[in-house]
């Protein structure tokens, strides 16, 4: 679920650059146009990339892969997907470079597209996004395309949170249950993560990042509905430092004013515990 950090696509970068100088670059279709992440993909020996064109799209999944079992669903997934993410956001007809999202069918295929085995990556500033796919594992749509289209849209977040937040808001819940209930859950047992530690030390991984992830999400869903979405846009690029400049509030103004709306919100009957069991079973999305 992280964005692409700087340090990886440049490096990226290095490595599409001396491909293209040993000519290997142009040997698949659509190679040559594609962004760094996508070309590299792409050029990847031993993977065989079945394509697909939607309106919003270029698909890329992977052939022989558990993956390819989605291939009849996954055009109209995408394209809902999109929909509902431009509809958040506000934005008009779409514009601008279409998206290339990548599927394959397990995470350890993850590793020589992104460097590591999330179960998705987008790396936003190529417009590109990695999933695992497969009939068990539906891929986050919604989360990874968002992280491309607000960053498109919104420009660089004022921290990861914000990010991972509108994400996360964008899957619309986790395990059957909104981000609301689980933030609830998680104030009830004392393990929600302050909003101090969202905005110095955002954790992507595990059982710890799956409460960070689900926190801002709740916090981004109060921060909109309670200023509003233009003052959320402001926060989106002034991050916490310019909290007050965005919401007219300090920090602590806002992080009382959130719990004190989740201490109303009726918290399922359900334990952290037995929900990050079926998160860590079955994902988000
Ligand atoms: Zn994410």
């Amino acid at each position: 679920m992280g964005a692409g950090s700087a340090r990886v696509v440049v490096a990226w970068v290095a490595v599409v650059a001396l491909a293209g100088l040993g000519g290997s670059l142009g040997a698949q279709p659509g190679a040559e146009a594609a962004p760094p992440t996508a070309a590299r993909a792409l050029a990847l020996r031993g993977v065989r990339w079945i394509r697909r064109t939607t309106p919003s799209a270029e698909l890329y999944v992977q052939g022989g892969s558990p993956a390819a079992a989605l291939l009849a669903t996954l055009p109209a997934d995408v394209e809902a997907a999109v929909a509902a993410d431009r509809a958040w956001l506000g934005l008009g007809p779409p514009s601008g470079p279409r998206l290339r999202l990548f599927f394959v069918g397990g995470r350890e295929a993850m590793r020589p597209l992104v460097g590591w085995t999330p179960g998705g990556y987008a790396a936003v500033d190529d417009g590109t996004a990695f999933f695992v796919a497969t009939p068990e594992t539906r891929p986050a749509l919604r989360h990874e395309v968002m992280h491309l289209l607000s960053w498109r849209a919104w420009g660089r977040p004022g921290g990861v949170w914000l990010s991972e937040g509108v994400a996360t808001l964008a899957a619309g819940g986790c395990g059957g249950y909104a981000v609301d209930d689980v933030a609830a859950v998680l104030l009830r047992e004392r393990a929600l993560p302050a909003l101090d530690t969202l905005r110095r030390a955002f954790d992507v991984r595990g059982r710890t990042g799956a409460t960070q992830y689900l926190a801002s999400a709740s916090l981004v869903a109060y921060v909109d509905r309670t200023y509003g979405r233009p003052a959320l846009r402001r926060l989106w690029t002034a991050g916490l430092a310019g909290v007050r400049g965005a919401l007219g509030v300090d920090a602590a103004e806002v992080e009382r004013g959130w719990h004190a709306a989740l201490a109303r919100h009726p918290a399922p009957r359900v334990t952290w515990a037995g929900l990050w069991t079926a998160i860590a079973a079955r994902g988000c999305e």
